[in-house]
Protein backbone atom coordinates (compact mmCIF):
# COMPACT_ATOMS: atom_id res chain seq x y z
CA UNK A 1 0.00 0.00 0.00
CA UNK A 2 2.73 2.30 1.01
CA UNK A 3 4.56 1.69 -2.18
CA UNK A 4 1.85 2.06 -4.58
CA UNK A 5 1.24 5.61 -2.49
CA UNK A 6 4.93 6.52 -3.11
CA UNK A 7 4.72 5.92 -6.82
CA UNK A 8 1.19 8.12 -7.03
CA UNK A 9 3.04 10.42 -5.28
CA UNK A 10 6.15 10.40 -7.16
CA UNK A 11 4.01 10.42 -10.47
CA UNK A 12 1.91 13.75 -8.87
CA UNK A 13 5.39 15.53 -8.32
CA UNK A 14 6.85 14.54 -11.97
CA UNK A 15 3.85 15.05 -14.04
CA UNK A 16 1.80 17.88 -12.98
CA UNK A 17 0.61 19.09 -16.22
CA UNK A 18 -0.94 15.83 -16.99
CA UNK A 19 -4.12 16.65 -14.82
CA UNK A 20 -4.21 20.72 -16.25
CA UNK A 21 -4.30 19.51 -19.75
CA UNK A 22 -7.14 17.32 -19.01
CA UNK A 23 -9.26 19.92 -16.87
CA UNK A 24 -8.16 22.79 -19.40
CA UNK A 25 -9.16 21.33 -22.61
CA UNK A 26 -12.18 20.52 -24.31
CA UNK A 27 -12.62 17.00 -25.90
CA UNK A 28 -9.09 16.22 -25.92
CA UNK A 29 -7.65 16.24 -29.85
CA UNK A 30 -4.70 14.92 -31.10
CA UNK A 31 -1.05 17.16 -30.05
CA UNK A 32 -3.19 18.77 -27.56
CA UNK A 33 -1.38 17.57 -24.84
CA UNK A 34 2.40 18.72 -26.00
CA UNK A 35 2.63 19.69 -22.36
CA UNK A 36 2.88 15.86 -21.26
CA UNK A 37 7.00 14.93 -21.67
CA UNK A 38 6.58 10.44 -22.39
CA UNK A 39 10.29 10.21 -21.47
CA UNK A 40 10.24 12.44 -18.36
CA UNK A 41 7.36 10.37 -17.36
CA UNK A 42 8.95 7.24 -18.31
CA UNK A 43 11.72 8.68 -16.09
CA UNK A 44 10.16 8.98 -13.24
CA UNK A 45 8.42 5.68 -12.79
CA UNK A 46 11.83 4.39 -12.95
CA UNK A 47 13.22 6.25 -10.07
CA UNK A 48 10.03 5.38 -7.87
CA UNK A 49 12.44 1.82 -7.45
CA UNK A 50 14.24 1.57 -4.29
CA UNK A 51 18.28 0.81 -5.39
CA UNK A 52 18.24 -2.00 -3.07
CA UNK A 53 15.05 -3.65 -4.96
CA UNK A 54 16.55 -3.27 -8.37
CA UNK A 55 20.16 -3.82 -7.34
CA UNK A 56 18.41 -7.62 -6.01
CA UNK A 57 16.40 -7.70 -9.31
CA UNK A 58 19.16 -6.68 -11.17
CA UNK A 59 21.34 -9.58 -9.87
CA UNK A 60 18.85 -12.09 -10.61
CA UNK A 61 18.18 -11.35 -13.85
CA UNK A 62 21.71 -10.85 -14.42
CA UNK A 63 22.13 -14.79 -12.61
CA UNK A 64 20.09 -16.45 -15.68
CA UNK A 65 22.58 -14.72 -18.34
CA UNK A 66 25.13 -17.57 -16.44
CA UNK A 67 22.73 -20.50 -16.18
CA UNK A 68 22.23 -20.02 -19.50
CA UNK A 69 26.16 -20.52 -20.29
CA UNK A 70 25.94 -23.38 -16.89
CA UNK A 71 22.77 -25.59 -18.99
CA UNK A 72 24.78 -25.30 -22.15
CA UNK A 73 28.37 -26.52 -20.27
CA UNK A 74 26.04 -29.67 -18.33
CA UNK A 75 23.92 -30.76 -21.10
CA UNK A 76 26.97 -30.78 -23.26
CA UNK A 77 28.94 -32.85 -20.63
CA UNK A 78 26.65 -35.23 -20.00
CA UNK A 79 25.96 -36.11 -23.81
CA UNK A 80 29.83 -36.44 -24.25
CA UNK A 81 29.81 -38.45 -21.15
CA UNK A 82 26.86 -41.02 -22.67
CA UNK A 83 28.50 -41.91 -25.73
CA UNK A 84 32.34 -41.66 -24.76
CA UNK A 85 31.59 -44.05 -22.00
CA UNK A 86 29.34 -45.97 -24.22
CA UNK A 87 26.85 -46.18 -21.93
CA UNK A 88 24.72 -44.95 -24.99
CA UNK A 89 25.64 -47.74 -27.11
CA UNK A 90 25.08 -49.90 -24.11
CA UNK A 91 21.59 -49.19 -23.32
CA UNK A 92 20.89 -49.54 -27.09
CA UNK A 93 21.75 -53.27 -26.77
CA UNK A 94 19.86 -53.83 -24.03
CA UNK A 95 16.47 -52.27 -25.86
CA UNK A 96 17.61 -54.75 -28.83
CA UNK A 97 18.04 -58.07 -26.54
CA UNK A 98 15.00 -56.98 -25.03
CA UNK A 99 12.55 -56.85 -28.00
CA UNK A 100 12.71 -57.13 -31.69
CA UNK A 101 9.68 -54.46 -32.27
CA UNK A 102 12.07 -51.00 -33.48
CA UNK A 103 9.68 -48.42 -31.71
CA UNK A 104 9.86 -50.42 -28.30
CA UNK A 105 13.26 -50.68 -28.52
CA UNK A 106 13.32 -46.94 -29.10
CA UNK A 107 10.77 -46.45 -25.96
CA UNK A 108 13.13 -48.31 -23.79
CA UNK A 109 15.97 -46.57 -25.11
CA UNK A 110 14.14 -43.26 -23.98
CA UNK A 111 13.16 -43.95 -20.90
CA UNK A 112 16.38 -45.08 -19.94
CA UNK A 113 17.65 -42.02 -21.65
CA UNK A 114 15.39 -39.79 -19.87
CA UNK A 115 16.05 -41.15 -16.62
CA UNK A 116 19.62 -40.93 -16.36
CA UNK A 117 19.88 -36.85 -18.06
CA UNK A 118 17.19 -35.95 -15.13
CA UNK A 119 19.74 -37.45 -12.40
CA UNK A 120 22.46 -36.04 -13.56
CA UNK A 121 21.38 -32.83 -14.18
CA UNK A 122 19.47 -32.98 -10.91
CA UNK A 123 22.06 -30.54 -9.00
CA UNK A 124 22.04 -28.05 -11.41
CA UNK A 125 17.81 -28.54 -11.60
CA UNK A 126 17.73 -28.07 -7.44
CA UNK A 127 20.05 -24.97 -7.54
CA UNK A 128 18.61 -23.35 -10.54
CA UNK A 129 14.70 -23.96 -9.43
CA UNK A 130 14.69 -24.33 -5.74
CA UNK A 131 17.82 -22.96 -4.01
CA UNK A 132 17.80 -20.15 -6.15
CA UNK A 133 14.43 -19.16 -6.64
CA UNK A 134 14.08 -19.41 -2.21
CA UNK A 135 17.19 -17.00 -2.11
CA UNK A 136 15.30 -14.52 -4.42
CA UNK A 137 12.06 -15.45 -2.10
CA UNK A 138 10.20 -16.13 -5.06
CA UNK A 139 9.40 -19.50 -4.60
CA UNK A 140 6.64 -20.78 -2.19
CA UNK A 141 6.82 -24.43 -1.41
CA UNK A 142 8.95 -26.66 0.81
CA UNK A 143 11.75 -29.33 -0.50
CA UNK A 144 9.26 -32.02 -0.09
CA UNK A 145 6.33 -30.03 -1.95
CA UNK A 146 8.57 -29.31 -5.09
CA UNK A 147 10.34 -32.17 -5.08
CA UNK A 148 6.94 -34.29 -5.07
CA UNK A 149 6.82 -31.70 -8.39
CA UNK A 150 9.64 -32.39 -9.97
CA UNK A 151 8.92 -36.04 -9.69
CA UNK A 152 5.46 -35.31 -11.51
CA UNK A 153 7.08 -33.59 -13.67
CA UNK A 154 9.52 -36.64 -14.69
CA UNK A 155 6.84 -38.99 -14.95
CA UNK A 156 5.03 -36.53 -17.51
CA UNK A 157 8.34 -35.80 -19.14
CA UNK A 158 8.86 -39.55 -19.92
CA UNK A 159 5.55 -40.11 -21.38
CA UNK A 160 5.67 -37.25 -23.55
CA UNK A 161 9.42 -37.81 -24.14
CA UNK A 162 8.82 -41.27 -24.98
CA UNK A 163 6.25 -40.87 -27.78
CA UNK A 164 7.78 -38.45 -29.41
CA UNK A 165 11.03 -40.22 -29.81
CA UNK A 166 9.16 -43.23 -31.18
CA UNK A 167 7.70 -41.34 -33.53
CA UNK A 168 10.99 -39.21 -34.57
CA UNK A 169 13.02 -42.41 -34.87
CA UNK A 170 10.35 -44.03 -36.92
CA UNK A 171 10.82 -40.93 -39.54
CA UNK A 172 14.45 -41.54 -38.90
CA UNK A 173 14.40 -45.14 -40.27
CA UNK A 174 12.18 -44.11 -43.23
CA UNK A 175 14.12 -41.06 -44.55
CA UNK A 176 18.01 -41.88 -44.17
CA UNK A 177 18.67 -39.32 -45.89
CA UNK A 178 15.78 -36.53 -46.10
CA UNK A 179 15.38 -37.08 -41.91
CA UNK A 180 16.30 -33.46 -41.38
CA UNK A 181 12.92 -32.55 -43.34
CA UNK A 182 10.60 -34.93 -41.77
CA UNK A 183 12.20 -34.52 -38.45
CA UNK A 184 11.35 -30.59 -38.38
CA UNK A 185 7.75 -31.72 -40.10
CA UNK A 186 7.35 -34.24 -37.02
CA UNK A 187 8.71 -31.65 -34.48
CA UNK A 188 6.27 -29.06 -35.54
CA UNK A 189 3.00 -31.73 -35.32
CA UNK A 190 4.05 -32.70 -32.70
CA UNK A 191 4.37 -29.48 -30.62
CA UNK A 192 1.21 -28.42 -31.93
CA UNK A 193 -0.79 -31.15 -30.00
CA UNK A 194 1.46 -30.79 -27.13
CA UNK A 195 0.09 -27.34 -26.88
CA UNK A 196 -3.09 -28.81 -27.56
CA UNK A 197 -2.82 -31.15 -24.41
CA UNK A 198 -1.01 -29.50 -22.02
CA UNK A 199 -3.56 -26.63 -20.53
CA UNK A 200 -5.76 -29.96 -20.64
CA UNK A 201 -3.98 -32.82 -19.18
CA UNK A 202 -0.49 -31.48 -17.90
CA UNK A 203 -1.38 -28.08 -15.78
CA UNK A 204 -4.14 -29.74 -13.77
CA UNK A 205 -1.43 -32.11 -12.58
CA UNK A 206 -0.14 -28.91 -11.21
CA UNK A 207 -2.16 -26.19 -10.48
CA UNK A 208 -6.27 -26.02 -9.92
CA UNK A 209 -8.51 -23.55 -12.45
CA UNK A 210 -11.48 -22.56 -10.93
CA UNK A 211 -13.67 -19.94 -12.46
CA UNK A 212 -13.38 -16.41 -11.32
CA UNK A 213 -16.88 -15.06 -9.74
CA UNK A 214 -16.11 -11.39 -8.66
CA UNK A 215 -17.68 -9.68 -10.99
CA UNK A 216 -15.95 -6.37 -9.99
CA UNK A 217 -13.31 -8.01 -11.39
CA UNK A 218 -14.11 -10.82 -14.16
CA UNK A 219 -17.01 -8.13 -15.87
CA UNK A 220 -14.74 -6.00 -16.90
CA UNK A 221 -12.09 -8.54 -18.92
CA UNK A 222 -15.16 -10.11 -20.14
CA UNK A 223 -16.15 -6.38 -21.47
CA UNK A 224 -12.63 -6.18 -23.08
CA UNK A 225 -12.72 -9.71 -24.24
CA UNK A 226 -16.28 -9.00 -26.12
CA UNK A 227 -14.99 -6.00 -27.79
CA UNK A 228 -12.28 -7.98 -29.29
CA UNK A 229 -14.68 -10.92 -30.19
CA UNK A 230 -12.84 -13.70 -27.76
CA UNK A 231 -14.99 -16.25 -27.79
CA UNK A 232 -15.22 -16.70 -23.70
CA UNK A 233 -17.78 -16.25 -21.57
CA UNK A 234 -15.78 -17.23 -18.28
CA UNK A 235 -12.47 -16.17 -16.46
CA UNK A 236 -10.55 -18.65 -14.75
CA UNK A 237 -8.48 -17.93 -11.67
CA UNK A 238 -5.42 -20.78 -10.87
CA UNK A 239 -3.52 -20.86 -7.53
CA UNK A 240 0.38 -19.80 -9.03
CA UNK A 241 0.96 -19.25 -5.40
CA UNK A 242 1.27 -22.69 -4.22
CA UNK A 243 4.55 -22.50 -6.53
CA UNK A 244 5.27 -18.69 -6.44
CA UNK A 245 5.30 -15.24 -5.25
CA UNK A 246 5.07 -13.91 -9.57
CA UNK A 247 2.48 -12.56 -11.05
CA UNK A 248 1.22 -14.03 -14.22
CA UNK A 249 -1.49 -14.65 -16.51
CA UNK A 250 -2.28 -16.20 -19.50
CA UNK A 251 -4.85 -17.57 -22.34
CA UNK A 252 -3.49 -20.75 -23.19
CA UNK A 253 -5.89 -24.26 -25.63
CA UNK A 254 -6.83 -24.00 -29.15
CA UNK A 255 -9.74 -24.73 -31.36
CA UNK A 256 -12.74 -23.69 -29.33
CA UNK A 257 -11.19 -24.84 -25.93
CA UNK A 258 -9.58 -21.48 -25.26
CA UNK A 259 -9.67 -20.20 -21.88
CA UNK A 260 -8.21 -16.65 -19.81
CA UNK A 261 -6.97 -17.35 -16.57
CA UNK A 262 -4.88 -14.87 -14.21
CA UNK A 263 -3.38 -15.95 -11.27
CA UNK A 264 -4.12 -15.34 -7.26
CA UNK A 265 -0.79 -13.54 -7.11
CA UNK A 266 -1.86 -11.11 -9.79
CA UNK A 267 -5.64 -11.09 -8.04
CA UNK A 268 -4.00 -10.22 -4.52
CA UNK A 269 -0.93 -7.85 -5.54
CA UNK A 270 -2.64 -5.77 -8.02
CA UNK A 271 -5.37 -2.69 -8.72
CA UNK A 272 -7.97 -3.43 -11.18
CA UNK A 273 -6.34 -1.01 -14.01
CA UNK A 274 -3.04 -2.95 -13.83
CA UNK A 275 -5.17 -6.40 -14.09
CA UNK A 276 -7.15 -4.99 -16.78
CA UNK A 277 -3.62 -3.99 -18.94
CA UNK A 278 -2.31 -7.21 -18.03
CA UNK A 279 -5.04 -9.34 -19.57
CA UNK A 280 -5.70 -7.34 -22.71
CA UNK A 281 -2.05 -8.19 -23.12
CA UNK A 282 -2.91 -11.50 -22.99
CA UNK A 283 -5.74 -10.83 -25.20
CA UNK A 284 -3.30 -9.43 -27.88
CA UNK A 285 -1.86 -13.10 -27.82
CA UNK A 286 -4.98 -14.30 -29.00
CA UNK A 287 -6.27 -12.17 -31.37
CA UNK A 288 -2.83 -11.66 -33.32
CA UNK A 289 -2.61 -15.41 -33.51
CA UNK A 290 1.24 -15.75 -31.78
CA UNK A 291 0.12 -19.40 -30.83
CA UNK A 292 -0.43 -19.83 -34.97
CA UNK A 293 2.91 -17.74 -35.39
CA UNK A 294 5.42 -19.02 -33.16
CA UNK A 295 5.06 -22.55 -34.27
CA UNK A 296 5.43 -21.43 -37.98
CA UNK A 297 8.56 -19.33 -36.43
CA UNK A 298 10.02 -22.02 -34.15
CA UNK A 299 9.65 -24.50 -37.33
CA UNK A 300 11.72 -22.32 -39.73
CA UNK A 301 14.24 -21.95 -36.74
CA UNK A 302 13.85 -26.07 -36.19
CA UNK A 303 14.58 -26.51 -39.58
CA UNK A 304 17.92 -24.76 -39.82
CA UNK A 305 18.58 -26.75 -36.67
CA UNK A 306 18.10 -30.02 -38.28
CA UNK A 307 19.92 -28.71 -41.55
CA UNK A 308 22.83 -28.18 -39.40
CA UNK A 309 22.94 -31.42 -37.38
CA UNK A 310 22.57 -33.09 -41.07
CA UNK A 311 25.98 -32.11 -41.43
CA UNK A 312 27.39 -32.29 -37.88
CA UNK A 313 25.99 -35.54 -37.11
CA UNK A 314 27.50 -36.98 -39.90
CA UNK A 315 30.86 -35.54 -39.55
CA UNK A 316 30.66 -36.53 -36.07
CA UNK A 317 29.63 -40.32 -37.45
CA UNK A 318 32.90 -40.52 -39.82
CA UNK A 319 35.55 -39.26 -36.70
CA UNK A 320 33.62 -41.16 -33.77
CA UNK A 321 30.66 -43.14 -35.20
CA UNK A 322 33.41 -46.66 -34.27
CA UNK A 323 34.58 -45.71 -30.89
CA UNK A 324 31.26 -44.97 -29.63
CA UNK A 325 29.38 -47.77 -31.37
CA UNK A 326 26.56 -45.42 -32.71
CA UNK A 327 25.91 -46.87 -36.61
CA UNK A 328 23.88 -43.82 -38.15
CA UNK A 329 20.91 -41.28 -37.29
CA UNK A 330 18.60 -44.28 -37.08
CA UNK A 331 20.40 -45.86 -34.41
CA UNK A 332 19.13 -44.25 -31.11
CA UNK A 333 22.37 -44.92 -29.48
CA UNK A 334 23.08 -41.53 -31.56
CA UNK A 335 20.59 -39.89 -29.45
CA UNK A 336 22.92 -37.72 -27.04
CA UNK A 337 24.71 -36.69 -30.22
CA UNK A 338 21.73 -35.17 -31.78
CA UNK A 339 20.89 -33.55 -28.16
CA UNK A 340 24.58 -32.16 -27.83
CA UNK A 341 24.13 -30.49 -31.44
CA UNK A 342 20.64 -29.14 -30.48
CA UNK A 343 21.54 -27.43 -27.19
CA UNK A 344 24.75 -26.09 -28.74
CA UNK A 345 22.59 -24.68 -31.27
CA UNK A 346 19.61 -23.05 -28.90
CA UNK A 347 22.62 -21.65 -27.07
CA UNK A 348 24.06 -19.66 -30.00
CA UNK A 349 20.58 -19.33 -31.53
CA UNK A 350 19.40 -17.26 -27.77
CA UNK A 351 19.39 -14.10 -29.42
CA UNK A 352 17.12 -15.23 -32.35
CA UNK A 353 14.52 -17.15 -30.36
CA UNK A 354 14.42 -14.27 -27.74
CA UNK A 355 13.96 -11.75 -30.23
CA UNK A 356 11.39 -13.76 -31.95
CA UNK A 357 9.09 -14.02 -28.79
CA UNK A 358 9.93 -10.40 -27.50
CA UNK A 359 8.37 -9.24 -30.61
CA UNK A 360 5.26 -10.79 -30.17
CA UNK A 361 5.23 -9.57 -27.06
CA UNK A 362 5.70 -6.49 -28.10
CA UNK A 363 2.92 -6.49 -30.03
CA UNK A 364 0.65 -7.58 -27.56
CA UNK A 365 1.84 -5.02 -25.10
CA UNK A 366 0.40 -2.62 -27.64
CA UNK A 367 -2.48 -4.51 -28.79
CA UNK A 368 -3.13 -4.31 -24.94
CA UNK A 369 -2.58 -1.01 -24.26
CA UNK A 370 -4.83 0.34 -27.19
CA UNK A 371 -7.55 -2.45 -25.67
CA UNK A 372 -7.28 -1.14 -21.93
CA UNK A 373 -6.02 2.10 -22.27
CA UNK A 374 -4.58 1.94 -19.19
CA UNK A 375 -1.03 3.49 -19.24
CA UNK A 376 -0.79 3.72 -15.90
CA UNK A 377 -1.61 0.50 -15.25
CA UNK A 378 0.80 -1.02 -17.50
CA UNK A 379 3.60 1.08 -16.06
CA UNK A 380 2.47 -0.27 -12.42
CA UNK A 381 2.54 -4.02 -13.46
CA UNK A 382 6.38 -3.18 -15.66
CA UNK A 383 7.36 -2.07 -12.37
CA UNK A 384 5.88 -5.52 -10.41
CA UNK A 385 7.27 -7.56 -13.49
CA UNK A 386 10.80 -6.00 -12.57
CA UNK A 387 11.22 -8.05 -9.95
CA UNK A 388 12.08 -10.48 -11.60
CA UNK A 389 12.90 -8.98 -15.00
CA UNK A 390 15.94 -6.51 -15.10
CA UNK A 391 14.31 -2.83 -15.51
CA UNK A 392 16.85 -0.72 -17.29
CA UNK A 393 19.18 -3.16 -19.78
CA UNK A 394 21.43 -2.07 -22.18
CA UNK A 395 20.01 -2.30 -26.11
CA UNK A 396 22.57 -5.01 -26.62
CA UNK A 397 21.59 -6.72 -23.12
CA UNK A 398 17.68 -6.52 -24.16
CA UNK A 399 18.71 -8.05 -27.74
CA UNK A 400 20.30 -10.48 -26.49
CA UNK A 401 18.84 -11.86 -23.32
CA UNK A 402 15.10 -10.74 -23.23
CA UNK A 403 12.07 -12.67 -24.04
CA UNK A 404 9.90 -9.80 -22.85
CA UNK A 405 10.49 -6.08 -23.23
CA UNK A 406 12.20 -4.42 -20.45
CA UNK A 407 10.85 -2.50 -17.38
CA UNK A 408 11.60 0.83 -19.20
CA UNK A 409 10.44 -0.01 -22.86
CA UNK A 410 7.09 -1.37 -21.29
CA UNK A 411 6.70 2.24 -19.28
CA UNK A 412 8.39 4.26 -22.58
CA UNK A 413 5.39 2.46 -24.76
CA UNK A 414 2.36 3.18 -22.18
CA UNK A 415 3.66 6.86 -21.44
CA UNK A 416 3.69 7.46 -25.59
CA UNK A 417 0.45 6.35 -25.98
CA UNK A 418 -0.60 8.83 -22.87
CA UNK A 419 0.96 11.17 -24.43
CA UNK A 420 -0.53 10.90 -27.98
CA UNK A 421 -4.18 11.03 -26.27
CA UNK A 422 -5.82 9.61 -28.56
CA UNK A 423 -9.59 10.39 -28.62
CA UNK A 424 -12.67 7.84 -28.62
CA UNK A 425 -15.12 9.00 -30.85
CA UNK A 426 -18.85 9.15 -30.49
CA UNK A 427 -19.27 6.21 -27.96
CA UNK A 428 -22.89 7.38 -26.35
CA UNK A 429 -25.10 9.16 -29.36
CA UNK A 430 -26.36 6.41 -30.92
CA UNK A 431 -25.12 6.03 -34.65
CA UNK A 432 -26.81 6.16 -37.44
CA UNK A 433 -29.37 8.50 -36.29
CA UNK A 434 -32.57 6.90 -35.98
CA UNK A 435 -35.06 9.65 -36.60
ZN1 LIG B 1 2.79 -12.06 -23.20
Amino acid sequence: MFFRFVLLFALLLALPKISHAQEASPPPTVGSTASFDPVQATKAWLDTVPADKRAKSDAYFEGGYWLLLWNLLIGAAIAIFLLASKISARLRDFSERTTNSKTLQVAIYAIGYILIVAILSFPLTFYQFFIREHQYDFATQSFGAWFGEQLIGLVVGLIAGTVALSILYAVFRRAPRSWWIWGTLAVVVLSFFGNFIAPLCVEPLFNTYKPLNDPTIRDPILAMARANQIPVTQVFEVDASRQTTRVSANVAGLLGTTRIALNDNLLKQCTLPEIRAVMAHEMGHYVLNHGAKLTIYFGVVALLGFAISRFVFDWAMRRWGERWQVRGISDPAGLPLLMLIFVTFTFLMTPVLNSIVRTTEREADQFGINTSREPDGEANIALKLGAYRKLDPTPLEEFIFFDHPSGRARIQMAMDWKAAHLPAGNLDAPEPATQ
